[in-house]
């Protein structure tokens, strides 16, 4: 069997997202309706076509995809391990790829799993090693008590609290109360630059109180020794690592044992096998994996659902539940939460095909944030001075506690 081709095919809707902190309303779970995804086939000369996913800036990955794609043509998509090292040693001059080189790497790399589940007729998981269990457990995202009791309907048992400004206490110790204590709470304050180690730690101790799950990205992930005065200090299970590629990227999270919970991005983090590394990294650190997937589209959850179903360590999937409804259109078959559970795919391959005429209809445009139309100039008192420059003024606003 040989590649003959690799396609590429954007899709954007709804607004893009805005400036972290811009004081611009959004939707309760935060996705503000927005939605960017890269797939891809890669096609072969036996009819079998692969698709995969990449995230991490869906129309850069979209260009490094194109590049890559003259050094698979006439290759055996079967050998999968070695292909990935071809196109990982073909872009070593550019330096460390990070997550757009991962993007890439992962959406090639999940096609391959899929055109080789196809063509030996076994799901993924089979090939990963087979599976711990046939459903995976999702989280979904909340803000408020309602939208919590609303994913709880849906029988989901995890619930994570985000915040892009101030880790409202309060907040969050609302929705602990709402939920009750069969089901996790989980709170996300994604790395803020303006977040140092000794603000993280007095949020985290506010957090020992509350019995959560995970404190996910208490301060910047270009910081790691900030996280490590966290960890030292804070008495509730840390997790990290949706914005690192590749194992190496994972490495010290996993090795300095930084993190209770890993969580790499399917869509960025490299590829299946380098998320089924990964896993075995953590595993013998008695570490559990929850992918990230605030932002990806439904390739890529099919992909996590594999590598989840096939380690030991798997915990929870990431799932926004109420994003945009096309989700399920563009793709067959759509992926519906079941009891709190996705339920693993028994299909050849990935076990999800693309529907190429309705990705058609949302055409990409563009790919970073928008900022607000008062500018984000840096002035005192906007909204663009406090999350990256004069941080540490007006500091009780940004450390927002349970009142006395
Ligand atoms: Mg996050």
């Amino acid at each position: 069997m040989k590649i003959t081709g690799v396609e590429t095919h954007l899709l954007q809707v709804g607004a893009r997202p805005v400036m972290p902190g811009a004081g611009t309303s959004r939707p309760a779970d935060g996705h503000g309706g927005s939605r960017n995804w890269l797939f891809i086939r890669v096609l072969t000369d036996e009819g079998i076509h692969g698709v995969g996913e990449g995230s991490g800036w869906p129309r850069v990955v979209r260009a490094a995809v194109e590049d890559y794609a003259h050094l698979l043509i006439g290759e055996d998509p079967r050998d999968i391990d070695r292909l990935w090292h071809k196109l990982y040693l073909g872009s070593m001059g550019h330096g460390l790829l990070g997550t757009v080189g991962g993007g890439a790497l992962s959406a090639i790399e999940m096609a391959l799993w899929d055109i080789k589940g196809k063509a030996l007729g076994l799901p993924v998981w089979q090939l990963l090693g087979g599976r711990f269990r046939d459903r995976i457990p999702v989280y979904g995202h909340a803000k408020t008590p309602e939208r919590a009791r609303a994913l709880m309907a849906l029988g989901i048992r995890g619930v994570k609290v985000g915040f892009t400004g101030a880790v409202d206490i309060d907040a969050v110790a609302a929705v602990r109360d709402a939920v009750g204590p069969d089901v996790d709470v989980m709170v996300d304050a994604h790395g803020p630059s303006w977040m140092t180690a000794q603000d993280a730690i007095l949020v985290g101790r506010e957090l020992e109180q509350l019995d959560i799950l995970f404190y996910e990205d208490p301060v910047a992930p270009e910081n790691l020794d900030a996280l490590a005065r966290v960890r030292d200090a804070v008495r509730v299970p840390l997790a990290a690592g949706e914005r690192v590629a590749t194992l190496w990227g994972m490495r010290p999270y996993i090795e300095r044992e930084l993190v209770d919970v890993i969580q790499p991005d399917t869509g960025r983090a490299g590829g299946i096998l380098q998320m089924r590394k990964m896993a075995a990294m953590a595993e013998a650190h008695f570490i559990t994996v929850a992918p990230h997937s605030g932002s990806l589209g439904p390739v890529a959850e099919f992909a996590a659902l594999h590598v989840m179903a096939s380690i030991p360590n798997a915990l929870m999937l990431e799932r926004v539940e109420f994003d945009w409804p096309g989700r399920a259109e563009v793709v067959a078959p759509a992926l519906r939460t079941v009891d709190g559970s996705l339920p693993v795919p028994d299909a050849p391959g990935l076990g999800v095909d693309l529907i190429l005429e309705e990705i058609a209809r949302h055409p990409s445009v563009r790919n970073v944030a928008d900022f607000p139309d008062d500018g984000m100039a840096f002035e005192p008192g906007t909204a663009a001075e406090h999350p990256y420059v004069q941080t540490r003024l007006s500091r009780a606003t940004r450390l927002r506690r349970t009142q006395p």
